[in-house]
């Protein structure tokens, strides 16, 4: 079996279209203009280049677009008046800070500081216990742009076994909550499973989230499945010359997409996607804040 390529690019080409619609109405409609404040510290290269381009797909799509960049020994005080201020914005409807943050820095302060209306990242502890409890949350864009993938290649997903390998708070365990509402079985395997082969094995679907190039492997993987990559990990390339890199996933590409149904590629598979839902996610917080309708298929 020679498995059905998910094209994460193309699909995050049409929510965006959906995102633009969206907004050319409400801006028509309303005169309100979503807005996105990204807050980058320090100079992380990664981290600057995710930035960057967040900023350019946001005013792609016609909304506003805050970048602010703050030295890597920002004080913490400094950082909380940034997002108290960005909070009371009427300007801005989502608020995301760049992760990782230098470790002078408490991320769980600093990300709990974020108004839960406008924390379209979905890392809110309230916004964590919503989504925890079936409720209407801000959902993480990375398991928001797996979900959205699994609905649109499947009819339903409604009683599949899910294996999930990996459990942060990021990724993992928000799959996990979507994957349940969705009535999966689900399972969340991590570094301490047993068997892990045996239990991957089991899945009807598989999402790989565990930062470690290309171990999950053809012959873990039950016939037809579906597997989603989520990992995206820099390797060395030596075929393409000394010192290149490539980007890889956290599954053996070659071998799972010869057992597999439909898989995810790396890159232009759950990357592109994630980008997309934080736009989806920027204009379902701003329909919530100003009490308008919203935007149908682009949240959970
Ligand atoms: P974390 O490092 O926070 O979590 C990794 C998880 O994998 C942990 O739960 C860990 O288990 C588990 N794990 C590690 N080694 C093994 C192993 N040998 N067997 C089984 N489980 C293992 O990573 P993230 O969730 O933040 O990210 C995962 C991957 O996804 C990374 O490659 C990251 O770059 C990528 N990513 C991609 C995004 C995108 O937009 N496409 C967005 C976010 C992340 P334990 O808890 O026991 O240590």
């Amino acid at each position: 079996m020679s498995a059905k390529k998910i094209d994460g690019k193309a699909f995050a080409a049409t929510v965006r279209k959906k995102v633009a619609a969206h907004v050319v109405r409400i801006v028509e409609e309303h005169d309100i203009t979503p807005g996105l404040a990204v807050v980058l510290v320090g100079e992380d290269p990664a981290s600057q280049v995710y930035v960057r381009s967040k900023g350019k797909q946001t005013t792609e799509v016609g909304m506003k677009s805050f970048e602010h960049k703050l030295a890597a020994d920002t004080a913490e005080a400094d950082l909380l008046a940034l997002i108290d201020r960005l909070n009371n914005d009427a300007q801005v409807h989502g608020i995301l800070v760049q992760l990782p943050l230098p470790s002078h820095l408490n991320e769980n302060l600093v990300i709990n500081s974020i108004s839960p209306a406008k924390d379209v990242d979905g890392f809110h502890i309230s916004n964590v216990g919503l989504l925890g409890t079936g409720q209407k949350s801000m959902v993480p864009c990375t398991p928001l742009g797996c979900l959205m993938m699994l609905r649109d290649h499947h009819e339903s997903i409604s009683g599949m076994n899910a294996v999930i390998v990996g459990r942060s708070n990021i990724v993992g365990k928000p799959m996990a909550q979507l994957l349940l509402g969705d009535s999966c079985t689900v399972t969340i395997a991590h570094s301490r499973t047993k068997n892990l082969p045996e239990v991957v094995r089991r899945a009807d679907i598989v999402v790989a989230a565990v930062g470690r190039p290309e171990m999950i492997l053809g012959d873990w993987i039950k016939e037809g499945a579906t597997v989603i990559d989520v990992g995206i990990n820099r390797i060395a390339a030596p075929e393409k010359g000394e010192g290149k890199t490539r980007l890889v996933g956290d599954i053996h590409y070659e071998s799972v997409a010869a057992v597999a149904g439909a898989v995810t590629p790396v890159p232009g598979g759950v990357g592109p996607m994630t980008i997309a839902c934080l736009l989806a996610n920027t204009l379902t917080a701003c329909c919530r804040i100003h009490g308008l309708a919203e935007p149908k298929g682009l949240t959970a």
